[in-house]
Parts: C-alpha cells; sequence; structure tokens
C-alpha cells in the first residue's frame, strides 16, 4: 500500500481541548487537509498547520448534514493526491461515531488510515460531574447504548435493566421520557439515581440530577438539550452526595 497520502480517523475528545491526546495533537499538525464534524470543538482546529485546508462537515441533528459517502470520497480523493488528511470527530472515532464505516470506505479504496482514539463523551462527561462509573458499591460494569438507533428498533430495555449496570445512553435526550418509561417499566426502581448532562467538559456545560422518575421533566424544565449524555445508575448518587466538592476536571 502507497501511504504518502493517508488518514489519521482522529477523536477530538468530549470538548475541553485540554482532553485531546497527544497524539492527536500531533496527527493534526502533520495535517494537509483537516475535515472536522460538527460537534468536534473548533479550539483543536489551533493545533493544524496554518496553510491546512479546513473543511467543516456534517451538521447536527435535524438539519440538513454533509452525506456520508460524499465525506468518504472527500478522504479518498485527498488521500490519493498524496496529502494527510485529519478526518476529527467528538468523543472517540468507533463510539457511536462511525468510524468503522469510514475504516471499511479508505480499505475498500486502498487508502492508509490510522485511528487516533479520543475521550468518548460516555466516560469524560460523567466523570467532570464526579460520577464514578463502575464504583463497586454499587454497580458491576457500564453500558453504553444509543437512545436513537438508525433501524428506529428500541434497545432491549429489559435486559439492559437486569445487567446491573450503570446505563449511559448517548442521543437520547429527544426521547428521554419514553426511554424512561421504558425502563421503570423494565423495573429499574423509581427512585434509582440519574443525570443528564448537556455540552460535558465545556464551560457552557449544565446539568440536571434527580431520580429515574424526575428526570424527563427536570430536563424540560431546565431544557437540557442535545449534546447531551443521560447516566441512570446508584452511581450518580454518589456524586450527588458529595456535591459541593470539586469535581477532577473543575481543578483550576
Ligand atoms: N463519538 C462520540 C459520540 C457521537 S454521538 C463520542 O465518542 O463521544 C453524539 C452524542 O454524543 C450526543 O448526542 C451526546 O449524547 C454525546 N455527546 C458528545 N459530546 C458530548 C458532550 N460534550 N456532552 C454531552 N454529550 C455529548
Amino acid at each position: 500500500m502507497n501511504c504518502k497520502g493517508k488518514v489519521f480517523l482522529i477523536g477530538a475528545g468530549p470538548g475541553d481541548v485540554e482532553l485531546l491526546t497527544l497524539k492527536a495533537v500531533r496527527a493534526l499538525s502533520s495535517a494537509d487537509v483537516v475535515l472536522i464534524d460538527d460537534l468536534a470543538n473548533r479550539e483543536v482546529l489551533q493545533f493544524a498547520r496554518p496553510q491546512a485546508r479546513v473543511i467543516e462537515v456534517g451538521k447536527r441533528g435535524g438539519c440538513r448534514s454533509t452525506p456520508q459517502a460524499f465525506i468518504e470520497r472527500l478522504m479518498v480523493r485527498y488521500a490519493r493526491a498524496g496529502r494527510v488528511v485529519a478526518r476529527v470527530k467528538g468523543g472517540d472515532p468507533f463510539v457511536f461515531g462511525r468510524g468503522g464505516e469510514e475504516l471499511d470506505a479508505l480499505a475498500a479504496a486502498g487508502v492508509c488510515c490510522e485511528v487516533v482514539n479520543g475521550l468518548t463523551a460516555g466516560i469524560a462527561v460523567p466523570a467532570a460531574l464526579g460520577i464514578p462509573l463502575t464504583h463497586r458499591d454499587c454497580a458491576r460494569g457500564v453500558t453504553f447504548v444509543t437512545g436513537h438507533a438508525r433501524d428506529g428498533v428500541e434497545p432491549d430495555w429489559k435486559a439492559l435493566a437486569a445487567t446491573g449496570t450503570t446505563l449511559v445512553i448517548y442521543m437520547g435526550i429527544a426521547r428521554l421520557a419514553q426511554i424512561c418509561e421504558h425502563l421503570l417499566a423494565a423495573g429499574l426502581r423509581a427512585d434509582m439515581a440519574a443525570a443528564a448532562i448537556q455540552h460535558g467538559t465545556l464551560p457552557q456545560q449544565r446539568s440536571v440530577t434527580g431520580t429515574l422518575a424526575q428526570l424527563p421533566a427536570l430536563v424540560a424544565q431546565e431544557r437540557i438539550a442535545s449534546p447531551a449524555i443521560v447516566v441512570i445508575g446508584d452511581v450518580v448518587g454518589l456524586a450527588a452526595a458529595r456535591s459541593g466538592s470539586v469535581p477532577a476536571q473543575q481543578v483550576a
């Protein structure tokens, strides 16, 4: 394979530019072309070369977005022309990020690609509130799930409720009321702790914390909207109980 041109599939992390990896910074600074997603913080562009061509791709939920096939064609075209391409996505490219699809398209076109992990929102955003996702006193693990499946098929909430794991729901805020109803019907306690966090790790971060039964009303009242992560599990209560303490990421 000729790797003169190549694509870095980069995860930019959840928002706070300091959560970018050193590897992501190095890859960005080597790029001739940067294709950046809507969700990724524009501040990461400070690490690109001034002469790099920056192309914004993707507009958030509901709006028209750059078709996936077009983005894939762009990457292939630039890499074949010998350019280094930085494809920058929010969070981690392989966690609800279509990174797999893009990797397949690049491989099919014979283009070299290197994946640079990012910190996924499901890990970093709860941490910004001091939520210990797998605290051994009250969680058997953690499950990442999407509240918005491409095929419209509902996740098996009953099975998820039975795992005893903390549930971290991506893209769930628009359907939160239905999701909470499903989880209550599946047997989760109405007083189980739950939180929703918008723009986590960014200066405009906002969140609500309460019980599973209260969460949809709290979210509506505080107008918490996408992009937001929902966390359901007793670990949320641990963070709420010690509120007043400063979560690690907010220490100056
Ligand atoms: N690849 C990304 C996820 C993309 S799906 C990652 O690994 O994080 C988009 C969803 O991610 C949003 O709807 C939201 O649920 C979540 N998300 C991403 N960034 C977020 C942030 N800063 N705060 C809260 N949720 C976020």
